[in-house]
């Protein structure tokens, strides 16, 4: 049943979802009552039951055969055997002896901490996540995989874990960017000093990896990172690895490495809400003694979206600029500066594309979408698709129905309350539309 539950959901939900959500849970218990489910930890319960607890809900209902189900969720307990073992790892490095010498390897950057981690709805999980990492490395979740776009993060949060263990504990990290590594094993083996390198990164007990997507297509580096992880993961060793790619979308990374990234938890850093984007602008230039007019906070959240280094830089640029000309920022001079990063790069979602999607996703052709024939399997895609024209671009109800065969726009406004109105009840058909947006947006 839980299977099944599972293969209804992965149907339902884009896959990254799915692989975050999803598969780190699992069915405790099935009563009338309701279904009781077990996931690693409050924030994952809360976060899981408040996005997709209805369609869980929903799921094992259809799956079983009945009533929607209610579902609730208990906390995994930790496994004693294995807290124990590194439990003492942890305990039995002597104190004083080794930070020194922990510190001096780690190359951290000072600035990415978690106290200038700004959280939001985007990051709150990847976040919480690291968290919990520093605070119990290798009790909490190893190996832990983030990833996320370019620019969210990821090497902020990275650093953040090392920063925190290295400030609180006599841990010796290791934090090395995957070129890095890459050149010391070409290095080591050129110089014959496998064996030195080997050593290096199997006595530490935290290994903070960037970037691991550069690995792709090398062999040599991967083989030698394998054993690396290996030793380090037998040990209970804490193990942090970034990318901003998913495991399996890392088709030149061997299987049995990326299988590996797989063991632990997988957390994901989405592009900054707005709240987190003006969160951040405000905190910044606070930091840099910079003062940004509220407008010009809102000009820069509402432009730069996908980003957080570009905001950065934006904000950076505008600084220097606004000192280096004696003169206030304003919106006049942010629109000048930035001219150039802000110009029109949002991405043009056109009507056909709507459509297409569509189109695939519920196997029905363009040209019924546009035709007027009201059988069972064609009036919901195309409302569907009305809707998603009205919500996805700022196209008018005629202009919409003129792309569809020539409808009128009361056709369309009907349709548009139509979908408004199932997708209040209905939360599997919620779920869809959310993959096919972001399907559509993505291009
Ligand atoms: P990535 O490694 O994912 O490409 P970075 O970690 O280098 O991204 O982040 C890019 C820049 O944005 C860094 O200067 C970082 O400090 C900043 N940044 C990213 N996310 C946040 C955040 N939530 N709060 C504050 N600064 C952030
Ligand atoms: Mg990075």
């Amino acid at each position: 049943l839980w299977d099944d539950t599972l293969a209804y959901v992965r149907e339902r939900v884009p896959r990254q979802v799915f692989e975050t959500w999803f598969a780190p849970i699992r069915l405790e218990a099935l009563e009338d009552s309701g279904a009781k489910i077990v996931v690693p930890n409050k924030f994952f319960g809360d976060w899981l039951g408040e996005h997709y607890g209805d369609l869980l809900g929903d799921a094992i209902a259809r799956v079983r055969g009945g009533p929607k189900v209610d579902v609730s969720f208990t906390i995994e307990k930790p496994r004693l055997e294995e807290s124990e073992q590194s439990g003492e790892v942890v305990g039995t490095v002597p104190k004083g002896t080794v930070a020194p010498r922990g510190r001096k390897h780690a190359h951290l950057n000072p600035k990415y901490t978690f106290g200038t981690f700004v959280v939001g709805g985007s990051n709150q999980f990847a976040h919480a996540a690291c968290m919990a990492v520093a605070e119990q490395p290798a009790r909490a979740y190893n190996p832990l995989f983030i990833y996320g776009g370019v620019g969210l993060g990821k090497t902020h949060l990275l650093n953040a874990i090392g920063n925190h263990v290295a400030e609180r504990t006599d841990l010796r990290i290791a934090y090395v960017t995957t070129e890095q590594f890459t050149n010391e094993v070409i290095n080591s083996i050129r110089y014959d000093k496998m064996i030195d390198l080997r050593r290096r990164y199997r006595n530490v007990d935290m290994l903070l990896i960037d970037d691991i997507q550069f690995l792709a297509g090398k062999e040599r580096t991967q083989e030698e990172f394998f054993h690396t992880f290996n030793a380090l993961y037998e040990a209970h060793k804490q193990i942090v690895v970034t990318s901003d790619r998913f495991p399996k979308e890392m088709p030149d990374i061997e299987e049995r490495l990326r299988s590996r990234f797989e063991w632990g938890l997988i957390a994901d850093l989405q592009a900054p809400d707005v709240e987190t984007r003006i969160a951040i602008l405000r905190k910044k230039s606070e930091d840099e003694g910079v003062t940004l007019p509220e407008e010009v906070v809102q000009f820069l959240a509402n432009n730069m979206k996908s980003n957080i280094r570009e905001l950065e830089g934006s904000l950076v640029r505008l600084g220097a600029y606004s000192s280096l000309t004696a003169q206030p920022i304003t919106l006049e001079m942010a629109k000048t500066v930035l001219r150039d990063v802000i110009g029109d790069k949002k991405k043009i979602i056109a009507l056909d594309d709507i459509q297409e999607a569509v189109s695939a996703r519920f196997h029905v052709k363009i040209a019924d979408l546009k035709s007027r024939r009201r059988s069972k399997t064609l009036v919901q895609p195309r409302q569907i698709a009305m809707y998603l024209c009205r919500e996805l671009t700022d196209a008018s109800f005629p202009e919409i129905g003129r792309h569809f065969g020539g409808k009128d726009h009361t056709t369309i406004m009907h349709a548009c309350k139509q979908v408004a109105k199932a997708l209040e009840a209905d939360a599997t058909l919620r779920a869809t539309l959310e993959t096919l947006k972001e399907h559509i947006t993505r291009g």
